[in-house]
């Protein structure tokens, strides 16, 4: 599954936030630096009212969403390009995830701060840096051996060093590299597989105190003009309500959201900001027995859909009876739009769109 990795300085709140995500105490929050070592995965539904809608028209006896994994990754210092702390686990574990959520700390108070001043712009840069230095110490190796390799005739390390040349020159300019990810699909695919740092996609979590959670604070304003002028995407959260909230019994939540000025949980927000952060939509498969959410990459067609259910469909696959979500709430339901002329018979070359219906004719 797709997984994103929550990264920050230590204390700023990413066990809190993690632990409200998946509602366990695995991850222990402590105010003391280092003191989450190992990776916590965590698999989280993503939010998402059309699946209610669906299995109300369709009378599914239950819903099941779609996930979406998280990781709370040890915290990082300073110097861990350089392996200070925990640098190099930091580093191996990032490098697996999918994209970045980067918990910037927005809040005063007690806490003690590992660089001693709270300022999450300083913050963003110091991790940020730490990444860079770490991609252009591999791109440093591994662009000048690609070239070599092409000069004697190796096409693929040709394509690779067309690619990762300017991603290097983009370091070397102190600029992350998802700036520099190519928009041909067979170059993006190379400049995935270079798994660099600062090529992964990034959410900014601005974690305020309870007060802020509904408006940010002027702190969280700043990190929101630094993530418009990246082209990145932030959130205001503030870890300790959401950790409150998970204790909280379901119909306790609502009136609790509300006293403090909110609609809805801020984990709702990030994991859909996660969810579009990876380019990742949703179709449905829906019937009485039940309605489910299923993940897929933005652009796949719908032999790759059918194989996100089973290996089987895809090998086997003949064709998909499409419904858009519009279409079959708007006919309510399947027969409905059968009638309406609104469920298409599609082919192998069909590219999902986000809220299909989907129904696989295959073969075993
Ligand atoms: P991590 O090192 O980034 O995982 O940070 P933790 O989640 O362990 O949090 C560090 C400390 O900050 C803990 O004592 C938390 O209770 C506290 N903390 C986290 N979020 C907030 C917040 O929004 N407001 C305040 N005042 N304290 C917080």
């Amino acid at each position: 599954g797709f997984r994103c990795g929550i990264v920050g300085l230590p204390n700023v709140g990413k066990s809190t936030l993690f632990n409200a995500l998946t509602e366990t105490a695995a991850a222990q929050a402590a105010n003391y630096p280092f003191c989450t070592i190992e990776p916590n995965v965590g698999n989280v539904a993503v939010p998402d009212p059309r699946a209610d809608n669906l299995a109300k028209i369709a009378g599914s006896a239950k819903i099941i969403e779609t996930q979406l994994g998280f990781v709370d990754i040890a915290g990082l210092v300073r110097g861990a390009s350089k392996g200070e702390g925990l640098g190099n686990q930091f580093l191996a574990n990032i490098r697996e995830v999918d994209a970045i959520i980067h918990v910037l700390r927005c809040f005063e108070g007690e806490v003690t701060h590992v660089e001693g001043k709270v300022d999450p712009i300083a913050d963003a840069e110091t991790v940020e840096t730490e990444l860079m230095l770490s991609d252009l110490d591999s791109l440093e190796r591994r662009v000048p051996a690609l070239a070599k390799k092409s000069q004697s005739g190796d096409k693929e390390a040709k394509a690779q060093a067309a690619v990762l040349q300017p991603v290097l020159d983009l370091l070397r300019d102190g600029k992350p590299a998802r700036l520099g990810r190519p928009s041909d699909p067979e170059d993006a695919r190379i400049f995935d597989q270079a798994q660099l740092l600062t090529g992964k996609p990034v959410l900014y979590v601005c974690n305020v105190d309870e007060g802020a959670a509904a408006d940010g604070n002027a702190l969280s304003a700043r990190v929101f003009e630094k993530a418009k002028a990246e082209g990145a995407q932030a959130v205001v959260v503030s870890a300790a309500i959401e950790a409150e909230i998970a204790t909280m019994a379901i119909e306790d939540r609502a009136e609790f959201l509300s006293d403090l000025g909110l609609t809805e949980t801020g984990l709702a927000r990030v994991i859909r900001a996660g969810y579009a952060l990876l380019d990742l939509i949703t179709f449905f498969t829906c019937g009485p027995k039940e309605t489910r959410a299923w993940t897929l990459a933005k652009g796949s067609k719908a032999p790759q859909a059918a194989g996100v259910i089973h290996s089987d469909f895809e090998r086997g696959f003949i064709r998909a009876e499409t419904i858009a979500y519009d279409d079959y709430v708007a006919c309510n339901g399947e027969t409905g739009a059968r009638d309406a002329g609104k469920l298409r018979s599609e082919g192998k070359d069909y590219v999902v769109h986000d809220g299909d219906v989907m129904l696989f004719r295959f073969n075993v």
